[in-house]
């Protein structure tokens, strides 16, 4: 644990910058019993987090906010230092969390507010009927390594927002954005609602197995273990996990825009992002162009760990596994015939993977088939809009697509055919900015969503149903024992006349022999 108990922690896990391969910090590796000790902890405290209501917890996520703000600069060093991003991509982790839990602590009241929904039938409105939305009491948030701030952010702030405490198991690659947050949270002198455990699997399964709610972000593998541990304890869950998003690119689009928001959509935090292009359909009148203007896009991009001042595009791969994944890719598309415009190779020192383009690639080939997450552009010929179509749905994933045409219309027929939870047109990543719209991935990139307004905390909450009478009430209901079988036919016969339509409504003669006892 990162607040207590640290002694009794058995080992720590070093961080290291895998630009340079230096230290950047430790953190203990959480046994399973002080995760369980966290979970019982946050327990004492969350009525109480839950009590002041929506505007109560309004005013500490506010102060959270100020926190991040005024933290900004060192927060951008702090996650540079475990992951080795350019330093525009640091900066836009603490933008994100600051605009997040803007949105969440200023709607929560309105979003938790109780529902009174209209009785579905004249009969059911001697009831008043509310729905109260009452949070889990510890949600797990286990986040992976691509948004060391953004990613534990992205489901913390509305898990707390909705009056959950929360325990965060930051990924073990990148922890101490993470723990800057629990510093945060700790200075503001926020309830103890809030608790970072660091470690890795073992770490991440005693989350599952304590808390009350799980939220995961991370590979789709891993995210069937922890389906399956939840499903034994009976937990709800959900799940945010890996893609393979597609473009498509129809001969009638602004191709330069489309070269732009493409190599920036693949490339973009060196392609370690879970809604990146990661496969690319362009159709074939204007095939050759595109990759023309595709390849000079990317072979434009600066590579390198800058400090403080923005000078590079593309920083490193988080590790040295995912550099060896990304090679993988690129040397089993070019044995079996693909060919590189640009990039493809490990560069300079640390685990630097060049920005890459491919063409001649087909489904048989694993940069295409499997998920890189890393800095390559696999792109195809395809002869129209349908076989674009079949192909991007060929994939076990759904996670996000883009399709771009100088026809929005057909933009978004084209979007509605597309097996994935967001489809950005003309743009990539739009709906990561939208919190007002769920995010989701289809198949298996995800179970559930996150966001999407009220859902986004109320997927956090168990909705509570509760009727009250409207009408002075008597001794017995006629359905109420003994029965009484006129009272029976004339409640079955009310409710049959509410329910169905026609002279299906009245079945006399049955109710006539229900009373008979026939
Ligand atoms: P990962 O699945 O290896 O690890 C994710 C987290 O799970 C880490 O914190 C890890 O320690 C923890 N973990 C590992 N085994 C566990 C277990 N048995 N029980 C509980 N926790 C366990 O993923 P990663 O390599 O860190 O992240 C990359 C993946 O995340 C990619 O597939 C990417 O697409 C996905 N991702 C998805 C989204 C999304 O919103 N859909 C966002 C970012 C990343």
């Amino acid at each position: 644990m990162t607040d207590t108990n640290t002694d009794r922690t058995a080992s720590v896990i070093e961080v290291r910058n895998p630009a340079t391969g230096a230290v950047s910090g430790t953190v203990p590796d959480t046994s399973p019993d002080d995760v369980a000790a966290a979970v019982r902890e946050l327990r004492l405290y969350q009525p109480e987090w839950e009590a002041i209501g929506p505007e109560g917890r309004k005013e500490w996520l506010l102060k959270l906010q100020d926190w991040l703000i005024d933290n900004t600069e060192q927060l951008a060093d702090v996650l540079q230092s475990e992951t080795a991003k350019p330093r525009v991509d640091a900066l836009i982790d603490p933008a994100f969390a600051v605009d997040l839990i803007g949105y969440y602590a200023r709607r929560a009241a309105k979003f938790l507010a109780d529902d009174h929904p209209s009785p579905h039938s004249p009969l059911a409105r001697v009831k008043s009927l509310t729905v109260a939305y009452r949070p889990h009491q510890v949600v797990g948030v286990i986040t992976p390594w691509n948004f060391p701030l953004a990613m534990p952010a992205i489901d913390v702030f509305p898990a707390l927002a909705a009056g959950a405490a929360v325990i965060l198991k930051p990924s073990e690659v990148t922890p101490l954005s993470a723990v800057e947050l629990a510093r945060g949270w700790a200075e503001i002198g926020a309830p103890p609602v809030f608790k970072v455990v660091t470690g890795a699997g073992a770490t991440g399964g005693a989350v599952v197995g304590n808390a009350d709610y799980i939220q995961f972000t991370g590979s789709t593998a891993t995210g069937r273990k922890i389906a399956a541990a939840c499903v034994e304890r009976m937990v709800p869950y959900s799940l945010e996990l890996g893609g393979k998003d597609p473009a498509i690119v129809l001969a009638d689009a602004d191709l330069d825009r489309a070269a732009h928001g493409i190599a920036f959509g693949g490339m973009f935090n060196a392609g370690q992002v879970c809604i990146s292009v990661e496969r690319v359909y362009v159709e074939a009148p204007v095939y050759d162009v595109f990759v023309e203007k595709l390849t000079a896009a990317v072979s434009a991009l600066r590579q390198g760990a800058d400090g403080r001042a923005s000078a590079h595009e593309v920083g490193a791969l988080a590790n040295e596994n995912q550099a060896r994944i990304v090679q993988r890719h690129v040397d089993e598309a070019v044995a079996a015939g693909a060919r590189v415009t640009t990039g493809g190779k490990r560069t300079g020192v640390g685990t630097f993977f060049e920005p890459t383009v491919l063409v001649d690639v087909d489904h048989s080939m694993s940069c295409v088939a499997e998920e890189t997450f890393g800095p390559t552009l696999p792109v195809m010929k395809v002869a129209d809009e349908a076989e674009a179509i079949r192909l991007a749905n060929d994939s076990i994933y759904g996670l996000s697509a883009s399709v771009w045409t100088g026809d929005k219309q057909r933009g978004e027929r084209v979007a509605r055919q597309l097996n994935a939870g967001a489809v950005n047109i003309n743009d990539v990543f739009a709906n990561l900015f939208n919190f007002a719209m769920p995010m989701g991935g289809w198949g298996q990139s995800g179970v559930g969503a996150r966001w999407g307004g009220a859902n986004g905390l109320r997927k956090y909450c168990r909705a509570q149903a509760i009727t009250k009478p409207k009408l002075p009430t008597m001794a017995k209901e006629p359905l109420w024992f003994p029965y009484d079988m006129n009272k029976i036919i004339f409640s079955l016969g009310a409710m049959r006349a509410a329910g169905a339509r026609g002279l299906r409504r009245i079945d006399l003669p049955a109710l006539l022999r229900l009373k008979d006892g026939k």
